[in-house]
């Protein structure tokens, strides 16, 4: 069995976007789902982005979206 490669949580993070926006290719995804099975912090940031995603989709509120994600961003890198 071929050993899944670990994704450092920078790694995770930075592939976290694409996959949102799903343009991750199939093994990165593999490797990003894997990631995300044994990392809580990186599995709560992409559900958490991925329900702003979701908010920000249906409230249509695009003009905002850019200011309200890097608030979010830096509210993320205090944790
Ligand atoms: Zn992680």
């Amino acid at each position: 069995m071929k050993e899944p490669r670990t994704l450092s949580c920078e790694e995770a993070l930075k592939d976290m976007y694409t996959f949102l926006d799903h343009e991750l290719g199939e093994a990165e995804r593999r490797d990003l789902e894997e990631h995300l099975r044994i990392c809580r912090s990186c599995f709560s940031r992409v559900e958490f982005e991925k329900r702003l995603r979701e908010r920000l989709a249906d409230t249509g509120q695009s003009e905002a979206s850019g200011d309200l994600q890097n608030r979010i961003r830096s509210l993320i890198g205090r944790f």
